[in-house]
């Protein structure tokens, strides 16, 4: 099974005309070179290196503004720089994207940075993280290649957004998550009706696992999203970088700091900027990518210290549970991206993940997941290193919802006062003179 080729016509556009053509020709393997057709495969069947989508490059560069802009107020106003093609015949989809770009003044102030500092609040997606967005991607490429059931192995978000897109289509989905997640993300999965396993691990065990079972007979007509469709996942996390650029007016941020598990995420911002600037869309002025771990689950982390190629896998502990992936397929990856750009890599243990969950919201009104924690706490890490130049322009992400992961902030939060219904006992309190 295949996905339409590039330049093809297949058939008139809802609008009447040709269908426009998918940009993507095939799959490379980032290792040896090889090429595919548009098959559902992450691996290289010569060296078993990861495979990414390869494009029609003179297609990419014919983007502009004025079409991007003419689009949906959704991820699919790129869809001529993405891989399932301008008009499939069905989007697998909740149309996430265009999430706030939040200007962050007073965060920036307590910094000590002078430039522009901005948070993408990626919680305004519609399963309330990043996740909706890569799924999207998966989930059409899946059905293009003529799945009809879509499946994954998660830490949590994942999980949330598959169960979601299969339920608002009406397809099956099977979901596999460790068994020790946060109840929040536990019950977001189940509310959607669909097949939801506890496993009793890690997720790295969870990942094996699912790798196993993709190989039955009883799922050989299932997609895992992160896996043998993990292509054209990958490249749904490019739209986080096209948002930011055209956000800021059509601009690469100087800095921004990117949360990672897998390191995917890291990868593809910066390929989506690679790509606005070979367009001519935004000029192509220098950025450095700075990643953010959490001390629980620090293996890029330590390769980027060590100046390792390779990531040595660990056993994740800790609150950032949707970044706890010990074995990360896209790591050395990321680590090319922040070398090439002079980024560095920041890590927080889980006092000052809470830490950073309190500031961001105590200073922007955003309330984020663990992740957000890690990457405001990561930030101010940088800053006071001298890692991170605080008079240049900065983004920092923030890839998912505060109440999904309610349970490391209810010892350190609550009510400021307790009082009885009267006057008295406001005055009591302090409240009134
Ligand atoms: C999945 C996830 C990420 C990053 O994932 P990568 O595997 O590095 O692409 C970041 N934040 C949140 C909240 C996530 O769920
Ligand atoms: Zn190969």
């Amino acid at each position: 099974m295949t996905l339409t080729a590039p330049g093809s016509v297949q058939a008139d556009s809802a609008a009447g005309g040709p269908v426009p053509p998918n940009p993507a020709r095939g799959l490379v393997c980032r290792n040896c070179g090889t090429t595919f057709e548009l098959i559902a495969e992450h691996a290289c069947a010569q060296c078993f290196g990861p495979l990414e989508v390869d494009y029609d490059r003179e297609l990419l560069r014919a983007v502009t503004r004025e079409q991007i802009e003419a689009g949906p107020q959704n991820i699919w106003r790129y869809s001529a720089l993405l891989p399932v093609g301008q008009e499939p015949a069905e989007r697998v989809t909740l149309d996430p994207g265009l999430t706030p770009l939040v200007r962050a003044d007073r965060l920036a102030d307590e910094l000590g940075m002078t430039a522009g500092l901005w948070v993408k609040d990626d919680s305004a997606n519609p399963t309330h993280s990043f996740k909706d967005r890569v799924v999207s991607l998966a989930a059409t490429a899946a059905r293009g290649l003529g799945y009809r059931k879509i499946a994954c192995a998660s830490t949590g978000n994942l999980a949330n957004s598959v169960a979601a897109h299969a339920a608002r289509v009406g397809i099956p989905s099977f979901v596999f998550i460790p068994a020790d997640l946060e109840p929040g993300k536990v019950v977001q999965s189940a509310i959607y009706g669909q097949t939801l396993v506890a496993v009793d691990g890690s997720y790295d065990d969870v990942n094996r696992l699912t790798s196993e079972l993709a190989e039955t007979d009883e799922f050989e007509d299932t997609a895992f999203v992160n896996q043998n469709v993990r292509p054209y996942y990958a490249e749904g996390s490019k739209t986080m970088g096209y948002e930011i650029a055209e956000q800021l007016g059509w601009r690469i941020p100087a800095q921004v700091v990117i949360p990672m598990a897998s390191g995917s995420l890291l990868t593809k911002v910066d390929k989506a900027w690679r790509e606005l600037a070979a367009a001519g869309i935004v000029e192509d002025t220098p950025w450095t990518v700075y990643g953010a771990q959490s001390a629980g689950c620090d293996p890029i982390a330590t390769a980027f210290e060590q100046g390792w190629d390779v990531v040595k896998p660990v056993k994740p502990f800790g609150i950032a549970k949707s970044l706890n992936i010990g074995n990360p397929a896209d790591g050395p990856y990321a680590l090319d991206a922040i070398r090439r750009t002079g980024g560095a890599v920041g890590r927080v243990g889980d006092e000052e993940i809470v830490q950073g969950i309190r500031d961001l919201a105590r200073t922007t009104g955003i309330f984020a997941e663990t992740a957000g924690g890690v990457t405001t706490a990561v930030l101010r890490r940088l800053v006071a290193d001298g890692r991170l130049d605080p008079t240049k322009e900065t983004v920092v992400l923030s890839t998912g919802e505060g109440l999904k992961t309610l349970s490391p902030l209810e010892p350190v939060v609550g009510p400021t006062h307790r009082v009885e219904p009267s006057l008295r006992s406001v005055r009591a309190a302090g409240l009134i003179g």
